[in-house]
């Protein structure tokens, strides 16, 4: 079976919802104009309940299958904020906040969630209850992780949650997943190193605090050269290093470095916490320096149950035609992992072709999508809880 017809039809309509989006982005919690259209709309499709306000400012909007034999309940997740990212694609319906744009395609996913509920509301052509969930703060500011404190998973009862994010390098109709990880768990530290500052030409005197940092940096490398199975995924980053000096003969007091920690792996994100912690004191120690390490966990790996991750699999056969069901994982973090650490579900990645990757400036999601995105939410409801 393709695309759902009905999409055909209110693709203009969606297409119209997307590019409004587009115009006018807006930065992680602060999404009071796109939630406040998104609950407009679904109101005005009847969806039965319109919540605003979950996790500060998402929106759930639950729609009741024709009949309710069995108590299903299952969540569609789509993410509603855009990037602070100055916008270069020359189109009519641009960012028009010099400074912010929808740079990662969230009005596309917002949109094609919209145009699934108005057809599911329409239609209610399944056994069970749909839970749409509109998220803000996906990047970076833990949204999704705010609706699931704020209780909206055991408050609607969902059992299983579903996520789509639109990929440039995948033809469009095409959709791509996996079993178990699929993105990345994202940490960030920040290390401190203090030692003895003075005369540059005098080291003798001093605690060298930049020759501490240069060894820290390369001992770093050593946790996955070194430590980690060569067949566990990770990454470790030094990405900022700065010193209280400004001077060349000047041997700084103090340098703080920043940097990420991407894993696959809880365990292998619990050893390589711990792994820095180590070799940042012990390198500081042993060349008289001291040294702090601040350790942050971000976002959770993102894991896709197997048997959901084939019914999102089967879904996608039925709508395109076109599935990868074994893509790679990827190094980037999402934060719809926080519902799917709550409950069993999935998350697939949709073709948008051959476009500029996303969160860069001339990122453009490609409205050909629209009918292949909202098919497959509509698709996972009618065939994850089918009409009696
Ligand atoms: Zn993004
Ligand atoms: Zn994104």
């Amino acid at each position: 079976m393709p695309v759902k017809n009905r999409f055909a039809e209110l693709l203009p309509e969606i297409t119209a919802w997307r590019r409004d989006f587009h115009q006018h982005p807006e930065l992680l919690f602060d999404v009071h104009r796109t939630a406040g259209k998104v609950a407009d709309l679904c109101r005005s499709f009847g969806c039965d309940e319109v919540v605003e306000g979950i996790g500060r400012t998402g929106v759930v909007a639950v729609i009741k299958g024709r009949s309710d034999n069995k108590g299903r309940v299952i969540g569609l997740r789509a993410d509603m904020d855009a990037l602070p990212i100055i916008e270069q694609t020359g189109v009519p319906y641009a960012s028009q906040t010099p400074g912010k744009m929808h740079a990662c395609g969230h009005d596309g996913h917002t949109a094609m969630l919209l145009g699934a509920a108005k057809y599911l509301a329409e239609t209610r052509n399944f056994d069970g209850t749909v839970v749409c969930i509109f998220q803000p703060a996906e990047e970076g500011g833990g949204g999704g992780r705010e609706m699931v404190k704020d209780g909206m998973l055991s408050r609607w009862g969902v059992q299983e949650v579903y996520g789509m994010h639109n990929m440039p390098g995948i033809p469009v109709g095409h959709f791509a997943i996996r079993p178990g990880a699929m993105m990345a768990a994202a940490d960030q530290f920040e290390i401190v190193v203090t030692g003895k500052g003075g005369h540059a030409a005098k080291p003798h005197d001093c605690v060298d605090t930049t020759v501490v940092s240069a060894h820290i940096i390369v001992a770093l490398q050593t946790i996955a050269s070194r430590n980690v199975d060569p067949l566990k995924q990770v990454v470790v980053s030094v990405c900022t290093v700065e010193t209280d000096s400004t001077a060349h003969n000047v041997i700084p007091q103090v340098v703080k470095m920043k940097g990420t920690v991407r894993t696959m792996d809880p365990k292998v994100q619990d050893f390589v916490e711990a792994r820095i912690g180590q070799i940042v004191e012990g390198t500081a120690l042993a060349l008289g320096a001291r040294a702090e390490v601040h350790y942050q966990r971000g976002y959770p790996v993102t894991i896709n149950t197997p048997e959901n991750t084939d019914f999102a699999a089967e879904v996608a056969r039925k709508v395109s035609g076109h599935v990868d069901t074994d893509t790679p994982p990827l190094m980037g973090a999402e934060d719809f992992s926080f519902m799917l650490n709550e409950r069993p579900g999935a998350y697939i990645f949709m073709g948008n072709g051959d476009t500029a990757m996303v969160h860069h400036p001339a990122y453009n999601f490609d409205d050909a999508a629209i009918p292949f995105g909202s098919s497959w939410y509509a698709e996972m409801a009618e065939t994850r809880m089918p009409a009696a």
